[in-house]
């Protein structure tokens, strides 16, 4: 693989860090920005890369600047901000990738702003969490030109096992924010139905391996059956990034009611103090309100 492009990193959260990790392994030269500053320098440190102190110091050596943040405002900052990546000017061809799941309409309105900077915009954001993000196992849906697609695409797949191109700016998005849907709606589904269970005298250790060998198994109920049996939820996915994603989602109109019913239990979750907590902490809220 050709590993000549170099890369600008923007965004060590969960994500962040296991992907630049596998950048890194795959020989990218790779420079990384985040906004907490002592994180990044002991990141670097730790992988023998340089960290700098404001996004606009990754553009002279990058071909590519990669953003994985947690929400627009996180990523309209670093891009338009003071010393952001639009502002400071450069004659050579940059693409920016923005791997956070936002809104579609953030997409455009950036690929918008990039264009009149001579910047191509790809929005590529992610399906699986810190584990395949870890083992460069993450599916990629990108909106964007065909020709840039094709330009990144060995970079998205040092990074994830599948890299797809949907449409124009913003396709990516859509169907992350879809797939989150179908997520969060599984998550609450399976909480109900372990609740209903322990009610009834069937715990959640004797219940889950059942429907994870059942047809209503899944890859998300596998991977969350111990969390729930040892009550763990520590964050890979916080609770906080679903919610945000669903209120993405209703802010285009979702109003189904499996939606609706999520977007409450999320809210909810929020508000009995999970956001920072695991998403499969929504068992947690479904389970309070059944007790109640
Ligand atoms: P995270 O652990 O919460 O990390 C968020 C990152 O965004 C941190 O680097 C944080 O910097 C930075 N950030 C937040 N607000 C900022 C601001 N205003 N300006 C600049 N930087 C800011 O999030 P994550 O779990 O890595 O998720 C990142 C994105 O991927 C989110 O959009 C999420 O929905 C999506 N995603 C997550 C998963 C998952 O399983 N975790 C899976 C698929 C997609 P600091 O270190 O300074 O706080």
């Amino acid at each position: 693989m050709n590993t000549n492009m170099k890369i600008g990193f923007i965004g060590l959260g969960n994500m962040g860090m296991p992907m630049v990790r596998n950048l890194v392994k795959a020989g990218f030269d790779v420079k990384v920005y985040n906004r907490n500053k002592g994180k990044a320098t002991n990141f670097a440190g730790d992988l023998g890369i340089q960290a700098v102190s404001v996004p606009a110091d990754l553009l002279p050596d990058a071909d590519v600047i990669i953003s994985m943040l947690s929400d627009d405002n996180a990523v309209r900052n670093v891009y338009t901000g003071d010393n952001g990546i639009f502002a400071a000017s450069r004659d050579k061809h940059l693409v920016v990738i923005d791997m956070s799941t936002v809104a579609p309409e953030t997409s455009r309105q950036l690929a918008w702003q990039a264009s009149a900077a001579g910047i191509e915009y790809v929005d590529a954001p992610v399906s699986g969490s810190v584990k395949p993000a870890t083992e460069a196992q993450l599916v990629i849906m990108a909106g964007g030109k065909p020709e840039v697609f094709e330009k990144i695409k060995p970079i998205l797949l040092t990074l994830g096992k599948s890299a797809t191109l949907l449409g124009d700016h913003g396709s990516g998005n859509v169907a992350k924010l879809a797939i989150n849907l179908f997520l969060g709606i599984t998550i609450q589904g399976l909480s109900e139905s372990v609740v209903f269970a322990a009610q009834h005298g069937i715990d959640a250790a004797a219940l889950l391996p059942l429907i994870n060998e059942s047809a209503v198994g899944s890859g998300i109920t596998k991977i969350k059956t111990t969390n729930i049996i040892n009550r763990d939820f520590s964050p890979a996915f916080a609770l906080k990034h679903l919610r945000k994603d669903i209120r993405l989602a209703e802010d285009m109109g979702l109003q189904t009611p499996a939606g609706l019913t999520l977007a409450q239990t999320l809210q909810a979750a929020l508000e009995s103090g999970f956001a920072e907590e695991d998403m499969v902490a929504i068992y947690k809220q479904v389970e309070q309100g059944h007790n109640k």
